[in-house]
Parts: C-alpha cells; sequence; structure tokens
C-alpha cells in the first residue's frame, strides 16, 4: 500500500500557517507509515503555488498518481494545503473516493467546520461508492450465471404462474394460476381493461399473487411481462441507492439485457402476447377498442338511465351491461339490470335498422307524418296561450275587487287558489308542447339526412361492416333502451319506428 505525500506554502502568501515545507514532509510522512502505508520518494510532491488555483504542477501530478491508483492514499497536512476552495477540496476527495484511495491530513479539520463537513460527506460517499461496487461484483456473478443458462434466483417474489425450482434452477408453470393468466391475456385481446379484469377477478375471489385483491396496474404489468410467452430476460432493471436503506429501481437499457433460453415455458402463446402489446400501442386504448368491439356502445342505454357497455366474461362471451351494475371506487352498485349476450343484442338491432335502411319509405313518411301533425301543434300551442292569459287577467280581477273592499279576503284567497292551479295546468302542457315543436323541427333536418344517407347506402348493405354499421346508426339517431326484465328491448329510429325488438332470453 503506498501513500503519495502533498505539501504546499506560497512565498507570495508569508502568512500562510507558517508551517515549513520540511516540517510537513516530516509530519505526513510519519502518519502514512503509521497508518501502514509506504511512502516513496517519487510519491512526495512539494511545491510553492498558491492554493486559490486548483491546477498546480505538483498537485496535478499527485491526482494523477491517485487516478491511476499507483498510490491508495493521499496525505496532506491541513485541509488549506490542499486547496482554498472548499469546491476543489471536494473535487480532490471525490477523485480519492472514485479509486478508493484514503484522503489523510495531520490536522484533521474540526468536526464542524464547513471543511470538517466536507471531508465527513465525501467519506461517506466513498463508503457508498464501496457499497456499490460490492454490488457490482455480487452482480456480475450472478449475470455470469444467467449467461450459461440458469435462473438466477430472483430476491423478488417471483411471477404469478410460476413456480422456480431451485434444484433446476428453472421455472415451471403452476397450473391454477397459468389459467388466470391466459384469462386475464384473452380478455385484455378481447377489448376488456386492465381494470375490467381486475374487477371482475376480484369478484369471484380469485385471489391475486400476494394473496391480495388484484389492482389493474398488477395487469398491467403482467400483460406487459414476456416471460409469460417464455422468453426469460435477466437485468432488465438495477437498484438505485437513496438515504438509508431505501432504493429505487432503474431500467437498463436493452442491451444490457441477458435472455436465457429454455428458463421459462410459456403460458401464452407469441401470438397472444403481441396482440396484448398491439393493444398497449394503441392510441386511446380503452374507447377506441371498446368501441370497436361492441357494435352498440354509445346507443344503448339501461332503462335505469345509464349507458350500456360492453364487456366480455370468461374470455370469449361477450355482453352488454348497465355501467352502473358493477361498483366503482366511488360509487356502489345500484343497478340489477342482467348482462345481455352482445351478438343477440347486436343481430336485432341491426336486423332492425336493416328494414329501414332497405325500406326507407317507411321512416320518411313516418317523419312527414309527424311533421304534418306540426299544425295541431300550432293551434293547440295557440289555444293553452290565451287560456293562461284569461286566467293570469282573472287573477288580477280578484285582486282589484279585493282591494276595493267587494270580496272577503277569505273568498279571494280561495278563488286565486283554483285560477292559479288551472294556471300552472295549462303552462306545464304548454312547456311540453313547445319541446315537440322543437323536435318536429329536427325532424325536417332528419328525414333529409335519411334519404340521403339511405339512397348512398342502397345495394350496399350485405357488405357492411362494423364501422359501417355504427354509420348507419350515427344517420338514424338509434337508440336502444334496455328494459329492466331484459326481455325486452325497446328502440327508436328515430320514434318508436323500430319499437320491440323481441330476444328470447
Ligand atoms: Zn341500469
Amino acid at each position: 500500500m503506498r501513500a503519495a505525500v502533498y505539501c504546499r506554502v506560497s512565498t507570495s502568501g508569508q502568512a500562510e500557517n507558517g508551517t515549513s515545507l520540511e516540517s510537513q514532509r516530516d509530519a505526513c510522512v510519519s502518519l502514512a507509515i503509521r497508518g501502514g502505508y509506504t511512502v516513496q520518494e517519487e510519491d512526495v510532491f512539494i511545491e510553492d503555488w498558491s492554493g486559490a488555483d486548483l491546477e498546480r504542477p505538483k498537485l496535478e501530478r499527485a491526482r494523477e498518481r491517485i487516478r491511476t491508483s499507483a498510490v491508495q492514499a493521499l496525505v496532506c497536512f491541513a485541509v488549506d494545503r490542499l486547496a482554498r476552495d472548499p469546491i476543489h477540496v471536494g473535487i480532490v476527495a471525490e477523485e480519492c473516493a472514485k479509486r478508493g484511495a484514503e484522503l489523510i491530513f495531520v490536522v484533521e479539520p474540526l468536526d464542524n467546520s464547513p471543511e470538517g463537513g466536507l471531508i465527513r460527506y465525501v467519506k461517506g460517499y466513498a463508503a457508498q461508492i464501496e457499497r456499490e461496487r460490492i454490488k457490482e461484483r455480487t452482480l456480475r456473478g450472478k449475470r455470469s450465471r444467467a449467461r450459461m443458462g440458469y435462473m438466477v434466483q430472483a430476491t423478488g417474489k417471483g411471477i404469478y404462474g410460476f413456480r422456480y425450482v431451485p434444484e433446476a434452477k428453472k421455472r415451471v408453470i403452476y397450473d391454477p394460476e397459468a389459467q388466470v393468466v391466459q384469462r386475464i391475456f384473452q380478455s385484455f385481446a378481447d377489448g376488456d381493461s386492465c381494470y375490467a379484469i381486475a374487477v371482475r377477478l376480484n369478484e369471484e375471489s380469485i385471489p391475486a399473487f400476494s394473496g391480495g385483491l388484484w389492482h389493474p396496474l398488477t395487469i398491467k404489468r403482467m400483460l406487459q411481462n414476456s416471460s409469460y410467452k417464455g422468453s426469460t430476460i435477466f437485468g432488465k432493471t438495477k437498484r438505485v441507492a437513496l438515504s438509508g436503506k431505501r432504493y429505487r429501481l432503474e431500467a437498463r437499457s436493452q442491451d444490457e439485457w441477458i435472455e436465457i433460453p429454455g428458463a421459462t415455458p410459456a403460458i401464452v402463446s407469441e401470438e397472444v402476447f403481441d396482440r396484448a402489446q398491439r393493444r398497449f400501442a394503441e392510441p386511446r386504448r380503452a374507447t377506441t377498442n371498446a368501441s370497436r368491439t361492441y357494435l352498440l356502445t354509445g346507443f344503448v342505454r339501461c332503462s335505469c338511465g345509464a349507458p350500456i357497455v360492453g364487456t366480455c366474461l370468461n374470455r370469449r362471451y361477450r355482453y352488454y351491461r348497465c355501467r352502473l351494475t358493477w361498483p366503482t371506487s366511488t360509487r356502489p352498485k345500484s343497478c340489477d339490470q342482467p348482462y345481455l349476450p352482445a351478438d343477440n343484442l347486436e343481430s336485432n338491432v341491426w336486423k332492425a335498422v336493416r328494414e329501414i335502411l332497405e325500406t326507407p319509405d317507411i321512416i320518411l313518411a313516418e317523419i312527414e307524418r309527424q311533421q304534418g301533425e306540426s299544425g295541431y301543434f300550432d293551434d293547440e300551442r295557440a289555444r293553452l296561450r290565451a287560456a293562461i292569459r284569461r286566467l293570469k287577467e282573472q287573477e288580477r280581477r280578484l285582486i282589484r275587487l279585493f282591494s276595493l273592499g267587494d270580496v272577503t279576503e277569505e273568498y279571494l284567497t280561495q278563488e286565486i287558489r283554483q285560477v292559479k292551479q288551472a294556471r300552472e295546468g295549462f303552462e306545464t302542457e304548454l312547456t311540453v308542447l313547445d319541446a315537440e315543436q322543437g323536435r318536429l323541427e329536427d325532424l325536417q333536418g332528419l328525414g333529409q339526412r335519411v334519404r340521403a344517407y339511405c339512397d348512398q347506402v342502397a345495394g350496399r348493405l350485405d357488405e357492411f361492416d362494423h364501422d359501417d354499421k355504427k354509420l348507419a346508426f350515427q344517420a338514424l339517431q338509434v337508440e336502444v333502451v334496455v328494459d329492466r326484465d331484459g326481455a325486452v328491448l325497446k328502440g327508436s329510429v328515430p320514434y318508436d319506428l323500430a319499437t320491440t325488438e323481441r330476444t328470447s332470453a
């Protein structure tokens, strides 16, 4: 173990400490020897230079000794001999720490001085670097074993769906869990969200890996874990120490990964796995995919008022369900509407819509008929407005009679109550008719739109794909309301034209 000694005076600043070069050197050398180091003549660096500069010829050479690991320690008389600027002290101290070299002072800085704090900090830093180095060595061992084709005993809890067999240093499939894994991948590929999958597993009381509940993020990580398609990758992450015993995981770049061939059997096929990854890559995944898989999303409503959404059971059975039949973190389950088989509902609705598209005259005639009624509505509204006016006038008259002393207060109160009631009844009626009038005015535009659309699609209905059907629903303003008993579907295209498609459910 060799130590370098660095001593400095500054002839321009005579006042500096006053310790001569000789006494500095002697003290340094004897301290180094006491510390178990040897000091060779070529490792003693003495110079006359300002302590304000870090760039000093002899100091430069001493630091070079450290950097090349020619010496294992650097001994100085005092901190201010090494450098005046604490930052410079820090730089040299860090260089020593990096090489695992000790930085020693004959006159140790006081613990509560800035230099003392700095040195302590750097020493702590050196210790931390040493720990990292040991960890790195351990990791290198693990990595070389990984290269030899053995699974490394993970420090974590392993992977759901597998068990680690220490004797074989391999993973084996654990069937009960593997079935759940397959189900998760399939549901996801069928368009379910990670959240929906987690909720369903929890509903079925299937325990998660640690025995607890499934969380959407757990599902997401599983879906992205390539172990399930049979690849074993080691060294994806590394630990980065934080203060105390805490650390965080940091991703390693992909070229640092090591693939271990044959260490993990596949639970899902490459194809299913890739399908899941493609779903993750899709923009606005949840909504686009759901609306793509479920034809009626956005067009069906539960009789309770909530939207009906697509859902998938047991990997392949598609259903529609009222959104309120599942609790969320913020509200409980509040609707009992049974699930509706998706194929059935979709084909019934499409059948009704298709009928209209093939014979638009029916809907157009209905629209015309309803528009013809608008004359009736106009008359009726005029009549109601007149009645309301008359009743208001009557109220005013009653009040005038009372003020003239012609009627008693009792009489007034009673009469006014009756008049008011009648007026309010008429006003309600008028509001309803006004809304109806607005609807009829909308019909004008709808009729034109329906005609144009039906002309456009005539003869092509057999080729209609998913997206074409959605466009048709939009053009006709399809609205399906599902009844609570689940047997009757009330559709309106747009006003009770495709009413009551009965399902055999
Ligand atoms: Zn509902």
